[in-house]
């Protein structure tokens, strides 16, 4: 979709560090990293969020996608959180469908 910047950074068009890439998802670093492993893994193809998200094969894909980053990342054993935030109460700013992938320290409860 024109104007939204993830499917900028699926086409290539504005750069990123990708991490990894396959079966219509990539994972790239977050530019504003909340924990010391932070990463985005999107649909190349654009969703706006969890509520428009049809298809539950990819959703198991996405979620499948993370937890095999997590586990080259290093962080499977300690642990991790996966977080999709989702519309305005929920904290979203991209309105294209995103995991966080977070890891490499503590994580609180409850969230913010
Ligand atoms: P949300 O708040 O929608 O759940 O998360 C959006 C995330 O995307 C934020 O953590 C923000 O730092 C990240 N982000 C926004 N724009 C860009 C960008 O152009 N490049 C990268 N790498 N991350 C971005
Ligand atoms: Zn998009």
């Amino acid at each position: 979709m024109s104007g939204c910047v993830f499917c900028k950074i699926a086409a290539g068009e504005i750069p990123a560090t990708i991490v990894k890439k396959g079966n219509g998802i990539i994972a790239f670093t977050d530019m504003n990293p909340q924990a010391p492993t932070h990463l985005l893994i999107i649909p190349t193809i654009h969703i706006g969020s969890l509520n428009d998200a049809k298809d539950p094969g990819l959703l198991g894909n996405l979620l499948a996608f993370a937890r095999e980053l997590a586990k080259e990342q290093k962080i499977d054993a300690r642990g991790y959180r996966v977080v999709v935030n989702t519309n305005p109460d929920g904290g979203q700013t991209v309105f294209h469908l995103h995991l966080h992938l977070l890891g490499g320290r503590v994580m609180n409860w409850p969230p913010g």
